[in-house]
């Protein structure tokens, strides 16, 4: 593995050059988007984006995103482009959204897990988009970590979850937006959030000029084969469980914190007011949204670093703008069950 850094507005032209000539050799790159960092192969090579499912242990149901340039380029991989579909490329294009819509037959199956639909995004991250324009291929890339676990908002946390797994780590410093994109599905009838993110539904819905947006339940259904009816699937998971808690339960949250301690356990905790003296690592996460997001997993890749077998988590509250982070660490907190390959 070469490990290149780069500066993340002006990155170096050569050292993007090589990653574009990975990338199209069939090689596996990691690179910052403004989101997360991203797993990269060619999205065109069947053999390429098999390797990422493989460096990722990532089962081959999960299908990937596609990053491309710009709209026309995301024309080139999806067989039809509805008017929606120009509304929220106009309104967040570049940036952190991705578009589910009917797949042409250049993209492989294996990058769409099957399925009829593709998954496309045009990054705003200026290093993202150098390699794009190097590589000159569409670039399927999810975010640069092991299945399930925490995705990666810094190349240090590449590094230590993928390392030889990779061809090349590209670092361009901290992702700003720090979770992964909202994912919209254009592919029915109307518009579905399958994933939310710091784009609230509210927004969406006002670009697309309805007045509501469907979310899918997080619980199943919609188009995701991948989820178990019922459940919630455990992802984006430090080693540590986590706890949610809310105001309500906060006192039996100081609780749990002093019998964790009392027990021998070191205990972290995200919080948005304090919690009292038994929570060994306390981390005050920012009481907004798009910071919280920025955050939030290099929050949880330090309380790893630093042995805590279990976070408290204090739950933002119930709105539009929250989803994103609420999505996050839900998932998080589902305990591990017999299906995870962890
Ligand atoms: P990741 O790249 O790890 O952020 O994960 C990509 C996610 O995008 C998947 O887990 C799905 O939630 C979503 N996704 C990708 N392709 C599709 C698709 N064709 N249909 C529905 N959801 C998709
Ligand atoms: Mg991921």
């Amino acid at each position: 593995m070469r490990y290149l850094t780069v500066d993340p507005e002006r990155p170096d032209a050569e050292i993007v050059r090589r990653a574009g000539d990975v990338l199209r050799r069939g090689g596996l790159v990691a690179f910052p988007t403004e989101t997360v960092y991203g797993l990269g192969a060619n999205a065109l090579d069947a053999n390429a984006v098999s390797r990422i499912f493989a460096a990722k242990g990532r089962p081959t149901y999960d299908p990937l995103i596609v990053h491309v340039l710009n709209a026309s380029a995301a024309r080139a991989v999806a067989r039809e482009w509805p008017e929606a579909a120009d509304r929220l490329a106009e309104a967040f294009w570049p940036g952190p959204l991705t578009l589910v819509l009917p797949k042409r037959a250049l993209v492989p199956d294996i990058a769409t897990a099957g399925l009829d639909t593709v998954a496309v995004r045009v990054p705003s991250h200026p290093v993202a988009r150098a390699i794009l324009e190097a590589a000159n291929v569409p670039i399927a890339a999810p975010s640069a970590n092991r299945f399930t676990e925490l995705s990666p908002t810094k190349a240090e946390h590449v590094a230590r979850a993928l390392g030889d797994r990779v061809d090349l780590i590209v670092d361009g410093g901290p992702t700003t937006v720090g979770i992964e994109s909202t994912v919209v599905d254009l592919s029915g009838d109307g518009a579905v959030v399958l994933r939310p993110g710091t784009i609230p539904a509210p927004a969406l819905a006002a670009a697309i000029g309805a007045l509501d947006i469907a979310v899918a339940d997080a619980r199943g259904g919609g188009t995701m084969p991948r989820r178990a009816p019922g459940m919630l699937d455990r992802h984006y998971a430090p080693r540590a469980r986590i706890e949610l808690f809310d105001d309500a339960s906060r006192r039996e949250a100081a609780r749990s914190a002093a019998t964790y301690t009392a027990r021998g356990e070191t205990v972290g905790a995200l919080l948005l007011a304090p919690l009292g003296e038994a929570v060994t690592h306390p981390m005050h996460m920012p009481n907004d949204p798009a910071a919280y997001a920025r955050a939030l997993y290099d929050a949880l890749h330090t309380l790893d670093a630093s042995g805590c077998q279990v976070v408290l988590v204090e739950a933002p509250p119930e709105t539009a703008a929250w989803a994103g982070v609420r999505d996050r660490l839900t998932r998080a907190a589902q305990p591990v069950t017999p299906n995870d390959t962890r």
